[in-house]
């Protein structure tokens, strides 16, 4: 018995859904790499990222997925055998670490907990007993999609700043650019980078980076530079430098479309949708946990992201109800990764998404919970509803 046919909800912290029209601008033939519309779509992406970011700094596009970058970041701003203090709430800034490391960089990890985020108070210390200054940079995560967690990177600032401390601020905002507010001028971020396949709906390969003056000045005496990642080459005015050769163009056809989703809703409209969204689904969760068995991975309801929640599930591995929605109702949840494998499973609410498919999913949830026999509070779907329909009141709808 299955009731999954139909169109299949992919409810993973990314890639996320793409759009219709994100699809359709792909199919079309490729184009000169040298003139015309081509350069003048690079140009416009270009611009739209700053926006995006809200950085009057330099916006970079690489042909890459997040881990790309990532590399992107650190290669271009620090030189070999220095050191970065990694500030762990989950799994994501610790990998960008490891990737550090990787590449010659001493990591050192500013210990952190899979259940709460970045606290500003505990940075500030460590960076006040850095006299010398041996930090030179600090990586940390907006959004951590394996722990659900949202960190308050305005906070993290502050905090630099009241150690009078010089390092970098490098941020990923994989999981949170065009999910939630993030203001890389105003809250001081010297390197922010996301990628194309999660707030920013369109097909996975795309990694983006934005960077300030400061950024670039670092970068004019950093060492750990290869050509292919290098700001100064890109900012060639040959439009193959912008690429370090052939522009991904059906990627860029994509990101130009979902651009035009985003900005045409409205940055801001779409921060609040997921703020709402997110709501609904936080709603859900606080119902079902009263029956003991599920809870929130992260405890402090205002450290829960816009972007994706994590449910553990406690005493059993969430792999039958996964199994279920999936193979019963045509819905793909996330996995826990990390600390929480086999543990917690997570529920994208980020990019193309709206109310009926985050209720959907809900709904396919609850079925599961219910035919599985899984001890949950009941009417966690209604709470969601009840969530939306309170903020979303009938005012609001055009006649
Ligand atoms: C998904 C994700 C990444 C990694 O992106 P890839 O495209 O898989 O390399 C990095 N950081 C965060 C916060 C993410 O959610």
């Amino acid at each position: 018995m299955s009731v999954a046919n139909g169109r299949a909800f992919l409810s993973i912290p990314g890639p996320t859904n793409v759009p219709d029209a994100v699809l359709q601008a792909m199919m079309r033939p490729a184009v000169d790499i040298y003139a015309g519309p081509m350069v003048a779509i690079t140009d416009s992406i270009l611009t739209d990222l700053k926006k995006i970011f809200r950085t009057e700094g330099h916006t970079y596009i690489y042909a890459a997925n997040g881990h790309g970058g990532w590399e992107a970041a650190i290669t271009n701003v620090l030189s070999r055998g220095e050191r970065v203090l990694v500030l762990e709430s989950g799994r994501f800034a610790l990998g960008w670490g490891e990737m550090a490391q990787f590449i010659g960089i001493e990591t050192e990890i500013l210990p952190g907990d899979w259940r709460r985020a970045v606290a500003p108070a505990a940075l500030e210390q460590r960076l006040r007993a850095d006299k010398s200054h041996t930090i030179k940079a600090i990586l940390t995560v907006q959004i951590d999609t394996a722990s659900g967690v949202v960190n308050d990177i305005a906070a993290i600032r502050k905090a630099i700043d009241a150690a009078k401390h010089p390092a970098l601020l490098l941020v990923d905002c994989v999981a949170s650019l065009g999910c939630m507010p993030f203001e890389m001028d105003q809250w001081g971020v010297d390197v922010a980078m996301a990628g194309s396949q999660k707030g920013l709906m369109a097909p996975p390969g795309l990694a983006f980076v934005a960077a300030n003056a400061k950024a670039h000045a670092a970068h004019a005496i950093a060492n750990m530079k290869t050509l292919y990642w290098d700001w100064t080459f890109r900012q060639g005015a040959e439009h193959y430098r912008k690429y370090c050769g052939t522009p991904p163009e059906h990627l860029l056809f994509g990101q130009r479309a979902a651009f035009d989703i985003l900005l045409g809703e409205g940055l801001e409209k779409a921060w609040t949708r997921h703020a709402l969204l997110a709501r609904a689904v936080h709603a859900a969760v606080s119902k079902w946990s009263e029956g003991q068995t599920l809870a929130f991975n992260i405890t402090e309801p205002a450290q829960r992201s816009m972007s994706v929640t994590n449910v553990l599930v406690q005493g059993r591995n969430p792999a039958d109800l996964m199994r279920y929605t999936q193979e019963k109702c045509g819905v793909t949840l996330g996995l826990g990764i990390g600390a929480l494998d086999g543990k917690a499973f997570r529920i994208a609410h980020m990019g193309h998404t709206n109310a009926p498919m985050v209720l959907g999913t809900l709904g396919a949830i609850e079925m599961g919970l219910k035919a599985l026999k899984i001890p949950h509070g009941a009417g966690g779907t209604s709470a969601a509803i009840e969530s939306l329909a309170a903020a979303v009141p009938a005012s609001a709808v055009t006649a």
